[in-house]
C-alpha cells in the first residue's frame, strides 16, 4: 500500500518492521468535552484505514491513548489544564469529567460504526513508564531541570523539525503575542516532560516522582503508551493535522533520544474539517457534535459516507448542504442495492475482479473517494445480484456504511408500506364502528376479489335488509345506516 508520509513528504509504500504486520498508533481525544465531528473525521479515517490493512492481508495491532491529564489548552505547555477546565465548568471532578466524555466519544466512535482501537490507554494509566523514560532523558543529558519542571533540551537533536510544512513563525510558540513565556526554557521549542511547579495549583491529579510531586506533560503519554502496547519499533503513526507540530514532533524527539534508534518511519495525519465561516467544531453558533446531527435527522453513517467521499489529506468543507447531498447519495445507494436479489450463486471470479479494483484506488494513498465509485461500478456490472451482494458486503468490511443490513431494512419497510397501501380499510361514516358489519364488508370484497359475484351480491342483500349502504373507495369501503 502506498500512503502518503508526512515525514519524508512524499507519498511511499508502508513498509512494516515484521512483514505482513502493522504496529499502529494513533492519537486519541482529549476527554474534557464532546468530540466535534472535525475531531471525528480523524478518526473515521484512521479506522478505514486500519480496516483495509486488515482487508489487505495485514494483521494490526492499534492502540490508542485517551488524555485525562497534562494537555493545556495551547498544544506547546501554555494556557489553561484542559481537564480541570472541563471540571470547573461542569463542577465535578477531573476524573468525573475524564469518564463521561471517553463514554461519551466511544457512543459517538459506535454510532460512526469506528471500531475501537485493539489497545486503548488512558494516560494517567502509565506514570511509572513515564517516569522511567524521563529518568533516562536526564542520564542522557536530554533533558534538564528547570523551576521545578523537566523540560526536553530540542538543542541537543541534530534534527528536530521533521514535519517542515509549518514555518519558523508557527514554531515560534513562546513569542507568540498573547501567549505568557515559559522562562525555565532553554530553548523556544523546548517541551515540559513533568511539570512540578505548575500554576495550577488546584491540579487534582498528582504523582510521586524523582522530581518532586505532580504530572505528567502532555507529549510524554504517546511516547510511554505505544512504547509499552507497540514496542520499540512502531510502523504507522496517525493523527489529526493539527497534531503533527509540536505533539508529534515532540513524541518523535523524545523517543528517538530514549530508545536511541529510529522509532517510526511513516506518519499519517488527516487533514481539518472547516465550516464555511472557517472553524472546525462550530457553524452558526451550533456545537458540531454528532448528538446535534441525530437531532437534525441525519443518520451519522451519512456523515461517515460524507467523510469517504473525499480524500484525507484535503481539508473539508462542512455545510448542511453538503450533508443533504451525502443524505441524497447515500439513501440512493441504499435503495439500488434493496433491489437486488440475493438469489443465485455468485461468480468468485468477478468478486475478486471488483475487490482488486477496490484495493488498488485504496492502496493510492487511501483513495477513499475512488474506493466509493468501485460501489456503482458493480452496480452497474453485467453480472447476478447475489454477486452483487458479496462485492458490496466485502467492501463495506473497509468502508463500513451498513450498505447490506440498512438496504435490507428498507426493502422490508418498502414492502410493508406496499402492504398496508393494498390492505382493505373499512370506515364507519358516523365513527361507530360495528365488526360484525365491517366483517360482512370484507367478506364481500373478498368475494367480489374471487370474482364470486353470487356470493358478493348476496352479501350486499344481507346487509341492505340491516339497513346498511356500502360505498366503495380506493384500496377500501365505507359504510352508514340508513
Ligand atoms: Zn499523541
Amino acid at each position: 500500500m502506498y500512503l502518503y508520509n508526512s515525514a519524508t513528504h512524499k507519498k511511499e509504500e508502508l513498509k512494516t518492521h515484521t512483514p505482513n504486520h502493522v504496529e499502529m498508533y494513533t492519537c486519541g481525544p482529549t476527554v474534557y468535552h464532546f468530540a466535534h465531528i472535525g475531531n471525528l473525521r480523524s478518526y473515521i479515517m484512521e479506522d478505514v484505514l486500519e480496516k483495509y490493512l486488515r482487508f489487505a492481508g495485514y494483521s494490526v495491532n492499534r492502540v490508542m491513548n485517551i488524555t485525562d491529564v497534562g494537555h493545556l489548552t495551547s498544544d506547546a505547555d501554555e494556557g489553561e489544564d484542559k481537564m480541570l477546565k472541563g471540571a470547573k465548568r461542569e463542577h465535578k471532578s477531573v476524573m468525573e469529567i475524564a469518564q463521561f466524555y471517553t463514554d461519551a466519544f466511544f457512543a459517538d466512535c459506535k454510532k460512526l460504526n469506528i471500531k475501537r482501537p485493539d489497545i486503548v490507554q488512558p494516560a494517567t494509566g502509565l506514570i511509572d513508564d513515564y517516569i522511567k523514560i524521563i529518568t533516562k532523558l536526564l542520564d542522557t543529558g536530554y533533558a534538564y531541570l528547570a523551576g521545578g519542571n523537566v523540560y526536553f533540551d530540542t538543542s541537543k537533536l541534530a534534527r528536530y523539525y521533521i514535519f517542515n510544512d509549518h514555518n519558523e513563525e508557527d514554531l515560534a510558540v513562546g513569542v507568540r503575542e498573547g501567549v505568557e513565556e515559559d522562562t525555565n526554557k532553554k530553548n523556544r521549542n523546548d517541551f515540559v516532560l513533568w511539570f512540578t511547579k505548575s500554576k495550577f495549583e488546584d491540579q487534582a491529579l498528582k504523582w510521586d516522582s524523582p522530581w518532586g510531586v505532580g504530572y505528567p506533560g502532555w507529549h510524554i503519554e504517546c511516547s510511554g503508551i505505544s512504547m509499552k502496547f507497540n514496542g520499540e519499533y512502531l510502523d504507522l503513526h496517525c493523527g489529526g493535522v493539527d497534531n503533527a507540530f509540536p505533539h508529534h514532533t515532540n513524541e518523535i524527539a523524545q523517543s528517538e533520544s530514549y530508545l536511541g534508534h529510529a522509532w517510526c518511519p511513516h506518519w499519517c495525519h488527516v487533514a481539518h474539517l472547516n465550516t464555511s465561516d472557517g472553524k472546525m467544531s462550530k457553524s452558526k453558533g451550533e456545537f458540531l457534535t454528532v448528538s446535534l446531527l441525530e437531532e437534525k435527522g441525519y443518520d451519522p453513517l451519512v456523515y461517515r459516507f460524507f467523510c469517504l467521499q473525499s480524500h484525507y489529506r484535503k481539508s473539508l468543507v462542512f455545510t448542511w448542504e453538503n450533508l443533504d447531498n451525502a443524505a441524497l447519495a447515500y439513501n440512493k445507494l441504499l435503495t439500488k442495492i434493496a433491489n437486488l436479489k440475493s438469489e443465485g450463486e455468485v461468480d468468485e471470479a468477478v468478486r475478486a475482479e471488483y475487490r482488486a479494483k477496490f484495493s488498488k484506488e485504496m492502496d493510492n494513498d487511501l483513495n477513499t473517494a475512488m474506493g466509493v465509485t468501485v460501489l456503482y461500478d458493480v452496480l452497474k456490472a453485467k453480472t447476478g445480484d447475489a454477486t452483487k451482494l458479496a462485492v458490496i458486503a466485502d467492501l463495506d468490511m473497509v468502508l463500513s456504511l451498513d450498505l447490506i443490513a440498512k438496504a435490507a431494512a428498507l426493502r422490508e419497510r418498502n414492502a410493508a408500506a406496499v402492504q398496508s397501501a393494498g390492505a382493505f380499510t373499512v370506515i364507519a361514516e358516523d365513527g361507530v364502528a360495528d365488526e360484525a358489519i365491517e366483517s360482512l364488508i370484507r367478506r364481500r370484497a373478498e368475494a367480489k376479489k374471487a370474482k364470486n359475484f353470487a356470493e358478493a351480491d348476496r352479501i350486499r342483500d344481507e346487509l341492505k335488509a340491516q339497513g346498511i349502504e356500502v360505498t366503495d373507495i380506493p384500496n377500501g369501503a365505507k359504510w352508514k345506516r340508513v
